[in-house]
């Protein structure tokens, strides 16, 4: 690409550990001013100084420069070649199920993002593309599912909500054998705990929202990609559906990526502590826990203690979302999975009776404190 001279002095920073690197993302710093935190370019356009010479930058739309630095920090942080960043990750999923074409067959985790299931059901199915759901866990049950027009393979893992997880090697070799794209949303785990293209993934998505913004306040998108090929297809996507996240959303999202490490550590401290505590809790009677990070689902007694719960928590929030420093109680049935169909719902687990949690960074035993007042 020749789009990008704002990146001529890109210095590689390969050798720096992963901790490192997210502090110092792809330039760091700007390179025209020395400015330590990265410019917010709020411009719509680029001015050409003459006919023939262009900044390498033209219009928003198609590159802007504060969101080439998240995109090439994430591109860093991933491992991949290149990056795109999205005004959503129901974005960034639309851009890559827009890969499919009419007939195309595709394979995902049958506990997924409900979103994700959305876009599926009410979108892509309407082009004739078919949706196949199965637990990852088992690769004979995928192979077995592989038709001659199956085109991808969309895996979540850990699964959201009940934290089911996939080997992502074992599914990348099944998926290079039968020339299948493995896509694998990162949004759960962040690449401080897992890089899906190390292990053979072919496009790795997330939320931006969630631990890579990580502040609950800003909605984004990422999708790291490992081909010239793929790159090409995003980079018409974006310029195309115009859906390129915005340079202050951009800059947010890198200013949370300088603390990933230490908050994913936190939450990963915080996550067992309050694991530990549920286990023995008389009220708790199935715990879905992945053994790392700050995700936790769990299915209680009653709808009595369900409601209590949502009702009297005081520090913890009941609402939609995770993985942000505040810890935020959800309730899958009605929010996330409203969209998952009810017969799905119920063989996985998700009732009337299960609760998912996102533990924040506070002091863990003040969240184990809220959640014993409010499951007495
Ligand atoms: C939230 C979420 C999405 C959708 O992302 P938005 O930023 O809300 O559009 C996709 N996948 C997973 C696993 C999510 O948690």
């Amino acid at each position: 690409m020749t789009n990008d001279c704002y990146y001529d002095s890109f210095d590689k920073k390969e050798n720096l550990h992963f901790d490192s690197k997210v502090v110092h993302g792809g330039l760091g710093c700007d390179p025209i001013t020395g400015a330590v935190s990265f410019p917010i370019f709020q411009t719509a356009t680029f001015r050409h100084r003459t006919f023939d010479v262009s900044t390498g930058y033209n219009y928003s739309r198609l590159q802007n420069p504060t969101r080439q630095e998240l995109e090439r920090t994430m591109a860093i942080l991933e491992e991949g070649t290149e990056a795109f960043a999205f005004t959503s990750g129901q974005a960034a999923n639309m851009c890559i199920f827009g890969l499919l074409k009419k007939g195309d067959h595709v394979i995902l985790s049958d506990d997924i993002y409900g979103g994700t299931y959305r876009i599926c059901s009410d979108i892509f199915s309407a082009l004739d593309c078919e949706f196949t759901y199965l637990d990852m866990s088992d690769p004979d049950q995928l192979e077995a599912a592989i038709r001659p027009s199956t085109k991808m393979l969309f895996v979540e893992t850990p699964t959201n909500p009940m934290m089911k997880t996939a080997d992502i090697s074992k599914l990348s070799q099944i998926a290079k054998k039968h020339g299948v794209l493995l896509v694998v949303d990162n949004t759960f785990l962040s690449p401080y705990f897992q890089k899906p293209i190390t292990q053979g993934a072919d496009i790795v998505v997330h939320s931006g929202t969630k631990y890579l913004c990580g502040h609950n306040d800003v909605i984004a998108g990422i999708v790291v990609v490992t081909t010239q090929e793929l790159a090409d297809h995003f980079r018409l996507q974006m310029k195309s559906r115009g859906n390129g996240l915005a340079p202050f959303d951009s800059w947010l999202v890198l200013r949370g990526l300088k603390t990933l490490s230490l908050r994913m550590e936190r939450h990963d401290r915080n996550g067992k502590k309050v694991v530990e505590w549920l286990k023995k809790h008389p009220k708790v009677k199935k715990l879905y826990y992945a053994g790392l990070g700050g995700m936790i689902s769990f299915e209680v007694d009653s709808v009595e203690t369900v409601h209590r719960l949502l009702s009297d928590v005081k520090m913890i929030l009941f609402a939609e979302s995770l993985g942000g420093a505040e810890t935020l109680i959800t309730y899958p049935l009605t929010q996330t999975h409203e969209s998952t169909p009810p017969d799905v719902r119920e063989k996985l687990g998700i009732n009337e009776r299960f609760v998912r949690i996102s533990i924040g960074i506070e002091d863990p035993e003040d969240i184990i404190a809220d959640l014993e007042q409010a499951m007495k």
